[in-house]
């Protein structure tokens, strides 16, 4: 691999795109075939239904060389948003959907399984203008919340990694430019890439990224093909000089043991690793680990390794999820205590640094 090569490059080789003919009445969907001009181009008629690429047919090479390799072009259908007021007080329409990486924990393969490559949307102009329209109608915030003191805070990349997505097409950018001149709004995404290209989009403070981080060990077995944890951290002062707002996400929150003594090395570092511009901004969510029965059985045919940490009945506790089958997460009393735990130490290593949100 070439010193020059980004860490975006790393992930993405397209060869192949699967587009559906309604993307290219869209300008953005006609760039974006521009962008791979020798990939080969696959006609479908929906991104949702393509065999071999849903699901968690064939095994781990075949997952991640469709990462690697193949990108779906579509338009989405229904350009909806919905409240969060969790992280954000709105989840905007996505721009993209599917993850060049992998990690052993996330919820995106649940509903779609690991072969599940970027889907680029090209009605971006339908999505930002729902968006904007719906900014519109709120008016101004009127008493501040978990997610902002100040402004309605919407959520842009809830199923993919917007720091990959921004290599791809121009969306991420059009999202950020919207939010800059939307004075009552801020957009938000949690990535755990970092793409240098952003630090030129000028956000004026209107776009928080949130870096994603873990303790490095436990990093390296659960954050499959994401940048290493010193790389986002070495890269928020960069992101905070180019105008944007970072927070960090602690997330998720592995507890096994010696834990705690991992995420006080994790917090130093941290603290060692930003400047005062940095640190007079920062604010953080903290989410402790939920899995899911599915999942652990998919993981311990490709990723036993990760499932040593993610699977850990005798501290978790089980419950029915909404589409039938069963979560898992840590145990009530024993996960409040923890939870005590890591923000007393929050309060006491990063003292400048509020938890937005813990649980
Ligand atoms: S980077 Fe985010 S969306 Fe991608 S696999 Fe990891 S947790 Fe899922």
């Amino acid at each position: 691999m070439s010193s020059s090569t980004t860490p975006v490059e790393r992930l993405l080789d397209v060869r192949r795109i699967y587009v559906e003919p309604a993307a290219l009445e869209h300008e953005r969907g006609r760039e974006i075939l521009a962008r791979f001009p020798d990939a080969e181009r696959i006609e479908i008629a929906s991104h949702w239904n393509i065999p071999g690429l849903r699901g968690n047919e064939g095994n781990v090479e075949d997952w991640l060389r469709i990462k690697r390799e193949t990108l779906v072009l579509g338009v989405l259908k229904s350009v909806r948003l919905r409240p969060n007021g969790r992280s954000s007080d709105f989840i905007a329409p996505s721009h993209a959907n599917g993850c060049a990486m992998s990690c052993a924990y996330c919820y995106v393969p649940r509903r779609k399984g690991f072969a599940n490559p970027i889907t680029v949307f090209a009605n971006a102009d339908q999505i930002l203008r729902a968006t904007e329209r719906h900014v519109g109608r709120q008016g101004v915030k009127p008493a501040p919340n978990q997610c902002d003191p100040h402004a309605w805070v919407y959520d842009i990349g809830e199923n993919s990694d917007a720091s990959v997505d921004a290599a791809i097409s121009d969306n991420v950018r059009d999202y950020v430019e919207l939010f800059r001149r939307l004075p009552t709004a801020k957009a938000s995404f949690a990535t755990k890439e970092v793409n240098r290209a952003l630090l030129d989009y000028d956000p004026r403070g209107r776009t928080r990224i949130r870096f994603s981080l873990m303790p490095p060990d436990v990093a390296r077995q659960l954050d499959v093909r994401a940048a290493p944890v010193a790389d986002r951290i070495a890269a928020i002062d960069d992101f905070v000089a180019a105008g944007y707002e970072v927070h960090v996400n602690f997330s998720p929150v592995v507890v096994r043991d010696g834990w705690l003594e991992e995420w006080r090395e994790l917090l130093d570092a941290l603290d060692d690793g930003i400047g005062p511009e940095a640190k007079a901004q920062l604010k953080a969510e903290i989410i402790f680990l939920t899995h899911n029965e599915q999942m652990h059985e998919v993981n311990l045919g490709w990723h036993p390794r990760a499932e040593e940490l993610l699977w850990t009945p005798e501290i978790q506790e089980v419950k029915r999820s909404q589409t039938g089958g069963f979560n898992v997460r840590y145990k009530r009393g024993f996960k409040g205590a923890r939870v005590r735990e890591l923000t007393d130490l929050m309060a006491e290593r990063l003292p400048y640094c509020e938890a937005r949100y813990a649980f």
